[in-house]
């Protein structure tokens, strides 16, 4: 959807959780207090609690400052020399932090492993950690030394993606290195660009404001502005991401394409677009915005977030869970965009998926943002989706009547969707007229993206959909009917 409501995370555990302070904290307090050190324990609490980039770099400099004053620390507590060996080594043989694919520590490698000199940094072919830990945060590569080779490789597709790459094990070899990803970098982002008549928006370009959960409503939105402190820049993507983006784009098309001819701009950004009243990022996995005027093209936002997830269906353990479904998801919203660019769905579609569509009476907006929905109970009752703001988390539902008007107890209307009869998620789960295929089922619109992001998946995803949710499939055939009039329409 719009920018203006930035997906939620399709399910909690798709989201890796916001950095902690603690873990170094907590490392810190336990060199300080010297006795009883578990190296195992001390490990298996900072690398649960890191998980995310920003806790690779306390890590690293932890390192720092041990490399910086190595006696000190060593003199007054032995075993934190241990337990920096284990974690070091740990960093060079699973990548930064030692974290597993799936996101878990892997600490059975540091306690099997042997004990490590400390300050031992010597690695073959020249490599360092720093420059390991660089090549993995800007390319998204592994890099080490194996059978007398560079071994460069990423994991997509279930598999291990090797990088050929030829040089002389030396660490004359590092920039070469460095040139040769970012060339293949370059390589990747022009092919696919070709390939579906997209654009990848170049790095360190503005791309919008970071918006205030308080202030989300359009009407309140200051001016967008580039000096910003907010200002969401452009970022180059990883090879991963790049594989996950050709991976989705594959089995999305033709639906990339637009209708008005500018082609569909792919935005990996450096921020989610909503912070909330501490100023925090959320954690928004993606957006899609369509075109908000007829020269513009529509735009597909990557959010951090999304970036941390496994590349493809096949390497995670849901595949809701991987970066290609959720983009495979934005690409469905661009679908709707071509089929229906007013957002009107067609009644049938409605029908299908439980939903009754009415107009947005706050922000009668043009496009989609004109339409608000509310879905159907089996006991034919309405109720419509609280949207997140400052006072609330949102995520209730509340009564209204055909118009969209809140209903109290009584079913009289009421002045707004607080003083309305309210529904859990739970309660809506069992009383909703239709089924749906994952709890994303906020508006028809979510519901159809969700589908989509399952037929274009694997062969058993789609039979899944087909098989058990064929109200949504059959709601999907004729969205994909409606585009593709709308595309011969323009040949
Ligand atoms: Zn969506």
């Amino acid at each position: 959807m719009a920018l203006t409501s930035p997906d939620t995370p399709v399910e909690a555990s798709n989201v890796a959780e916001p950095p902690t302070d603690s873990s170094l904290g907590r490392t810190d307090n336990s060199l300080t207090a010297g006795a009883g050190f578990d190296t195992g324990r001390a490990l298996r609490e900072l690398f649960t609690s890191v998980g995310n980039r920003d806790g690779l770099a306390q890590i690293n400099d932890t390192f720092k400052s041990f490399r910086e004053a190595p006696s000190a620390v060593m003199g007054a507590f032995p075993a934190a020399g241990d337990l920096l060996g284990d974690l070091q080594r740990v960093q060079l043989a699973h990548g930064p932090g030692g974290i597993r694919h799936d996101g878990s520590p892997d600490i059975q490698l540091a306690q099997r492993g042997e004990r490590g000199r400390v300050g031992d940094r010597q690695l073959p072919g020249g490599l360092t950690p720093a420059f390991v830990k660089e090549i993995k945060d800007t390319y998204g590569v592994d890099i080490s030394v194996r059978d007398g080779k560079y071994n460069l490789s990423f994991k997509a597709d279930g598999k291990a993606q090797a990088i050929p790459l030829d040089l002389p094990l030396s660490s004359d070899s590092l920039p070469k290195i460095k040139e040769n990803l970012a060339q293949l970098t370059q390589e990747r982002i022009k092919a696919i660009e070709t390939k579906f008549g997209i654009t990848i928006k170049h790095p360190g370009e503005f791309a919008g404001n970071q918006q205030d959960l308080c202030r989300v409503d359009k009407h309140e939105r200051p001016v967008e502005n580039p000096n910003d402190p907010n200002a969401i820049r452009s970022r180059q993507p990883s090879l991963p991401e790049l594989y996950a983006l050709d991976n989705a784009l594959s089995a999305t098309a033709p639906s990339q394409r637009t209708t008005n001819g500018k082609p569909l701009e792919v935005v990996f950004a450096d921020r989610a677009p909503l912070k909330d009243q501490k100023g925090e990022s959320q954690n928004h996995l993606a957006s899609y915005m369509p075109p908000e005027a007829a020269h513009d093209g529509a735009k597909l936002f990557i959010y951090p977030s999304a970036s941390k997830s496994p590349p493809t269906d096949k390497d995670a353990k849901r595949p809701e869970e991987s970066l290609a479904y959720t983009i495979r998801h934005e690409v469905g919203h661009n679908q709707q965009h071509n089929a229906f660019p007013d957002g009107k769905l067609p009644e049938s579609v409605l029908k299908e998926l439980g939903f009754i569509q009415f107009a947005n009476q706050r922000f009668p907006a043009h496009g989609e943002e004109q339409f608000k929905y509310a879905i159907e109970t089996r006991d034919g009752r309405f109720f419509a989706r609280a949207e997140p703001d400052c006072k609330s988390a949102g995520g209730n539902w509340y009564q209204v009547d055909r118009d969209g008007n809140p209903l109290g107890r009584g079913s009289e209307k009421v002045s707004d969707s607080s003083r309305a009869v309210k529904l859990s998620d739970e309660a809506m789960d069992r009383l909703s007229k239709r089924k749906y295929p994952t709890g994303y089922y906020d508006t028809p619109l979510e519901v159809l993206s969700e589908g989509f992001a399952a037929t274009t998946g694997t062969a058993q995803s789609k039979e899944f959909l087909r098989t058990r949710f064929p109200h949504v499939y059959r709601a999907l055939q004729t969205l994909e009917q409606a585009q593709n009039e709308v595309f011969s329409r323009k040949r």
